[in-house]
């Protein structure tokens, strides 16, 4: 077997036990990532020589019996959003080229500075996480390592398809409407999104702070539970998280789940999702039948207003935030300087943020102004809460909702790239859970007969990671496909 096959947390055995070092594991992911780089581009910028410099350091602690931490030197893929001191850090905009944040994120700090994670690189995204398919990067998309001619899903794409094609061991995204979870999806990988408010978002650049939220794509559930155990907790210096004790996430796992209630949600199986995805998504359900869980009906009747509401929501909180976008205290300010301020200001917004980003700032700063305030902001806000009681109501009856990620598998490139409605309509089954605020993970269960991966959604109740974690972990050693390495082709 090679090195890029193993699991993240047997990766760390291995370490441990001196059958391979800190440096060997890193080449090799540097080598996968020669092989496959070219054809998938889930990268914009490397680190590799301080990479290198550290893993050597870790290798002479252990070899002197010093402890370097939980994560043993597993290599790591940052979406490029999170902040990394000194690194390059750029939201995949043009905007912000040559940033350099001055501090590490909250969950950089935890990763690499205290459990001893390997930073390896940065990874493509649509810019500023507004995406779907990680075509809307300035530096161009990534290729899904399934097949090469389709999107690896957005916006956390580049993440994903490093831990789907071997490069990478775990990684990091951010997911406001589904960016962890359909990439994840579409790439056959485990994505977890964390309930808000469980990990710090000190170090996120903000696309919409009130459905932002950190979390992992890894290469099963063992590693995703392993590091939500190390990222979770209270940041004084981000007010939203939550002084909540953080569970022994990965001792959770073993349990059985013939206790379980597990809902499923008619609405999440209407129209526009894929009959073979609902077939295979169905077929898994049975399994957990099979496992003793008992499966009931539930309903969540606003799902059909979810998209609506998220994308008000999400375009008014992103146009304030990257207001701060002028040229003036980030990036790069347009190089022609005629008129006043103002219009500097707007011909270097107008030069450097893409089309979706533009699309986004228009409707928000509309939906935001004096007389449509009431109308759209403030009534997505209402139609909010009651998609947030529908779920409330349903944990009332059941442990965990199941449904598929995704309406369906990962679609060509270009497909939707001029049709942002058919694209925003994929957040379908995703996006509630944001508006909600709960946890929800994706899991591979099974493939369509274009061998695309279809994900599995188990979503949970607030601060409920342990029980979705543990029913993710029991379906997946139950299926027993998550160890598939993806081919990089065609
Ligand atoms: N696809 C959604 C959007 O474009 C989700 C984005 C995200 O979660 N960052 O807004």
């Amino acid at each position: 077997m090679k090195l890029l096959e193993y699991m993240g947390y047997e990766l760390i055995e291995k370490i441990k036990n001196k059958d391979i070092s800190v440096q060997e594991l890193l080449e090799s992911c540097f080598v996968r990532i020669e092989e496959t780089e070219g054809s998938l581009h889930s990268f914009v910028n490397f680190s590799k020589e301080k990479a290198l410099d550290k893993a050597k350091l870790l290798d002479k602690d252990l070899k002197n019996g010093k402890k370097i931490g939980g994560l043993y030197g597993l290599p790591l893929a940052n979406k490029d959003l999170i902040c990394v001191k000194d690194f390059p850090t750029t939201c995949c905009s043009k905007i912000l080229k040559g940033y350099r944040p001055p501090y590490n994120a909250f969950v950089i700090e935890r990763l690499i500075e205290d459990q001893g994670a390997i930073h390896i690189g940065n990874t493509n995204m649509d810019e500023f996480a507004m995406g779907t398919s990680t075509e809307n990067s300035c530096y161009g998309p990534t290729y899904n390592p399934w097949d090469i001619t389709r999107v690896p899903g957005g916006s956390s794409g580049g993440s994903a398809a490093s831990i789907a094609s071997g490069q990478a061991i775990l990684a990091l995204g951010s997911d406001t409407g589904g960016s962890i979870r359909c990439p994840a999806s579409f790439c056959g990988k485990v994505g977890l999104k964390p309930t808000y408010g469980r990990v710090s978002r000190y170090g996120l650049v903000a696309f919409a702070n009130s459905l932002d939220q950190i979390g992992t794509i890894t290469k099963c559930v063992y590693d995703s539970a392993l590091m939500l155990e190390i990222i979770s907790g209270k940041d004084p210096l981000d007010s939203t998280s939550v002084d909540k004790k953080v569970e022994k996430y990965t001792k959770g796992l073993d349990k059985p789940i013939n206790k379980k209630v597990i809902g499923v949600p008619k609405e999440f199986f209407g129209e526009g999702v894929n009959k073979e995805v609902e077939n295979v998504v169905k077929k898994a359900i049975t399994k957990l039948e099979g496992l003793g869980a008992k499966i009931i009906s539930v309903s969540i009747p606003h799902l059909e207003y979810t998209v609506a509401t998220y994308y008000l929501i999400c375009m008014s909180e992103a146009s304030s935030n990257l207001a701060r976008y002028d040229g003036l205290r980030y990036g790069i300010m347009s190089k022609n300087l005629s008129g006043d301020v103002y219009d500097v200001f707007s011909r270097t917004r107008d030069e450097n943020f893409g089309p979706e980003v533009r699309r986004r700032i228009f409707l928000g700063t509309y939906t935001l102004s004096a007389g449509y305030y009431d109308m759209f902001y403030i009534k997505a806000l209402k139609v909010r809460t009651l998609i947030k009681n529908d779920f409330i109501e349903a944990f009332k009856n059941c442990d965990a909702i199941v449904s598929p990620t995704m309406p369906s598998t990962a679609f060509k490139i270009g497909e939707f790239i001029n049709d942002p409605l058919q694209m925003y309509l994929a957040d379908i089954l995703t996006c509630p859970v944001n508006l909600a605020g709960i946890p929800a993970i994706t899991i591979p269960c099974g493939f369509n007969s274009n061998n695309m991966p279809v994900g599995f959604q188990i979503i949970g109740d607030y601060f409920d990671e342990e029980g979705i974690l543990n029913i993710a972990y029991q379906l997946e050693q139950e299926l027993n496909i998550y160890r598939k390495i993806a081919p990089v082709t065609k």
